[in-house]
């Protein structure tokens, strides 16, 4: 397992498996990984020859009032992680590696980006978008990883390799949780214990919200409203949405018909969590 810092070095990596016929699966990351990462790249081991882990913080999906400095980050541990998880290389480049200076080329996307996260970051997409099709490009993968965790940007993804014909198959995985229920995530390391227990709010209201559409309730509204009620009981929690899509057009919905996708995002003090459940075919996915 090798920690590679510059395009170039990839592109030769990735060129010389090529040659060999291997197969190579990539898992984009914003580090700092966690089992929820792991899995993904566990996966991505298992169903191709070589994985490449990308490792960077992205700062063009970051609006200025976000947390683009403090995100954590930990390469070293990263790598064991890696290695641990049968990934071949990281790719963990500078900013400067990744933008030029005067960098001013980017994919935006309309249609499902525009409700949920969307909404409350308006450049996030966009510059999500724009980093993993770079990365496509880079690694030229066979399949890429993805987590429920972010099941609007699954979505986004999928929609964007449809539209630009890219060449790569998009796997979404499982939100790996906490034994309590919380979904983990990198930014639960800036919950104070006190957080830390307050957030379990989130999980706690979408299981009430999955119990009620699962039981045949068809109404957007009670399902918005019966969440938003539970996570309102916790004192340290600040709603900034609740809301019922089509999943994965993303679209709000009134009445429940067809696969849907509840999403909540909310601040537990200062950090914003998300988190997610979605009915497939009248069955949790
Ligand atoms: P991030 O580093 O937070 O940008 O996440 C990188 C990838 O890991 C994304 O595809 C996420 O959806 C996925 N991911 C993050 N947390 C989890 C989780 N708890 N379970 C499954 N996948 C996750």
């Amino acid at each position: 397992m090798k920690v590679v810092n510059t395009i170039n070095e990839v592109r030769e990596t990735v060129k010389a498996w090529r040659k060999q016929g291997l197969t190579v699966g990539l898992v984009p990351t914003m580090g700092y990984l966690h089992e929820g990462h792991a899995s993904l790249i566990a996966r991505a081991s298992k169903e191709n020859d070589r994985v490449v882990v990308s490792d960077f913080v992205n700062p063009i999906q970051f609006a200025p009032n976000e947390d683009l400095a403090s995100y954590p980050r930990d390469i070293d541990r990263d790598a064991k992680v890696c290695e641990e998880n049968g990934a071949d290389i990281i790719f963990h480049p500078t900013p400067e590696e990744m933008y030029h200076k005067d960098f001013s080329t980017f994919v935006n996307i309309t249609g499902p980006s525009e409700e949920l996260c969307g909404k409350s970051r308006p450049i996030h997409f966009r510059g999500v978008c724009t980093v993993v099709s770079k990365l496509f490009l880079i690694v030229s993968p066979d399949r890429a990883y993805f987590g429920q965790k972010d099941a609007q940007q699954l979505a986004v993804i999928k929609r964007m390799v449809r539209d630009l014909n890219f060449d790569i198959e998009i796997v979404g995985c499982p939100i790996i949780r906490e034994a309590d229920g919380l979904a983990k995530s990198s930014r639960n390391t800036y919950l104070s214990p006190e957080e830390r227990k307050a957030a379990v709010i989130l999980h706690k209201a979408l299981e009430k919200g999955k119990e009620l559409v699962l039981n045949g309730e068809k109404s957007a509204k009670v399902i918005i409203d019966t969440v938003t009620q539970v996570i309102n009981s916790e004192p340290l929690a600040i709603i900034d949405y609740v809301q019922v899509v089509d999943f994965p057009n993303i679209k709000v919905v009134e009445d429940i018909n067809g696969d849907i996708l509840t999403a909540v995002a909310v601040y537990i003090g200062k950090t914003r969590l998300i988190d997610n459940f979605i009915i497939e075919n009248g069955k949790e996915k």
